[in-house]
């Protein structure tokens, strides 16, 4: 009997957006899911994700325009702030027609990961989610994929997807060590959501920049809460992967000098439940797949939280490789050819760093500050406000496929 979807056996390593979107979209053509997730739990946390140009219509065509208009951020802008809290210069939604730095659409990620997970538990056909496990070995043999779990399982699959984030796993067992495929971008982000601190703006994203260092604090759903967003400038340091408490010393000796709600919001460094952090990397692969494994999302093509697309990279890459594997299941390796042909262009644009990466955002002296802030609001003026646009959706001219 040749392949039809409704035979596929396929493993998806990671539960987050890339993960969940892609086990959606395949659960519905028909396919035997199995997702494994290594934290205890769905990850909450994350700040607000846009949705723009080839990203919204495949929210769309997914259907999650419902799920996503319940939990809309109404976000009018953005303003840069000094140690007083008076604004420097500010960039509304209007003023960009959506297109700036706050999109039209926008939603918390892990708002967006409950609207797939709904979305899941809502389709019926086979599915095994399961919290707490990892995959330890994976043995190939060109018909299909034997998998070794943590837990002791050992199962076997037509296809295994790695969407297990921008340390995966699944790209070291098959691919190779994570230095041959990444780039440091220069410095490091955390997020943390914060009781909304007194006097922030409200509807109104925030963020305060001393040399080497920025805290954002953009609003919730709730508008008792905002998350805080930190960028730092600095060199890469291997101790500081998984140590919390030198990542959390890291951020306050950085933003020591910063005034506005930033002493505050350091406040709750210790207390709140969803902090991450993590390194700022590009990750590059010569191909997205080896025989039956094929990554998705950050553990294939990261750009870092710096391009605001790593969201978009990863529901535009789970609606092609689903869409592919369903046009033809009886030829998979067909399927992983063609979906890594049309992620391809999309990904060249969406990895492009907006305006000069960390190096323009966060310089290391006073007098830097003052340039790049007038460049700022240089770009707030009516003649260079296209080229913001253009900076900021770069993918507006993708095709996407239809399936
Ligand atoms: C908690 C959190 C908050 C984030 N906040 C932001 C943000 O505010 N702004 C931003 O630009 N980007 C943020 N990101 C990154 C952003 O989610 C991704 O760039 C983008 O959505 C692509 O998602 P992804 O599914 O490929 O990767 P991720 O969102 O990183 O998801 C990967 C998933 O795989 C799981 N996992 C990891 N290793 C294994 C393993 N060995 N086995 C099984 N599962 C594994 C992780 O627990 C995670 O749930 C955040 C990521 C996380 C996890």
């Amino acid at each position: 009997m040749s392949a039809t979807t409704n035979t596929l056996r396929i493993l998806i390593a990671g539960g987050g957006i890339a993960g969940n979107a892609v086990a959606l979209q395949l659960l519905r053509a028909g396919a035997a899911i199995t997702v494994v997730e290594r934290a205890a739990a769905p990850r909450p946390g994350g700040q607000a994700v846009d949705l723009r140009g080839p990203s919204r219509e495949v929210a769309e065509r997914m259907g999650l325009m419902a799920g996503i208009n319940k939990r809309l951020l109404h976000e009018k802008g953005m303003s840069i702030v000094k140690a007083d809290g008076t604004p420097i210069y500010r960039m509304s939604m209007e003023m960009f027609d959506g297109k700036g730095p706050v999109a039209d659409i926008e939603i918390s990620r892990g708002d967006l990961n409950d609207v797939l997970l709904t979305e899941i538990a809502d389709t019926a056909g086979e599915l095994d989610y399961r919290y707490g496990d990892s995959i330890e070995t994976i043995d190939q043999d060109g018909k299909g994929v034997t998998v070794g779990f943590n837990s002791g399982r050992s199962e076997r699959y037509d296809l295994v997807i790695g969407a297990d984030g921008v340390h995966s796993r699944t790209r070291k067992l098959v691919f190779g060590p994570e230095e041959e495929f990444t780039t440091f971008l220069g410095g490091y982000m955390s997020f943390y959501t914060i009781p909304t601190p007194a006097g922030a703006e409200q509807d109104w994203m925030a963020m305060h920049v001393v040399p080497r260092a920025a805290m954002g604090v953009r609003p919730d759903y709730d508008p008792a809460t905002s998350k805080a967003i930190i960028t730092l400038r600095t060199d890469q340091d291997p101790a500081l992967r998984g140590d919390i408490g030198a990542q959390r010393t890291l951020i306050r000796d950085m933003l020591a000098e910063a005034g506005w709600a930033v002493p505050e919001a350091l406040t709750h460094l210790e207390t709140t439940d969803d902090f991450y952090f993590d390194e700022l990397v590009r990750v590059d692969m010569p191909s997205l797949f080896k025989d039956r494994v094929v990554l998705l999302g950050d553990s294939g093509f990261c750009g870092s939280p710096m391009t605001g697309m790593g969201t978009a990279m990863a529901i535009v890459g789970a609606y092609l490789l689903a869409g592919e594997i369903a046009a033809t299941p009886a030829d998979l390796d067909a399927a992983l050819v063609r979906y890594q042909e049309q992620v391809t262009p999309f990904l060249d644009k969406a990895k492009e760093l907006p305006g000069g990466g960390i190096q323009m955002m966060l310089p290391t002296s006073k007098v830097g500050l003052k340039v790049m802030q007038r460049i700022g609001w240089l770009m707030t003026t009516k003649p260079f406000r296209p080229i913001m646009m253009k900076m900021l959706d770069s993918t507006q001219d993708y095709v996407l496929p239809s399936y």
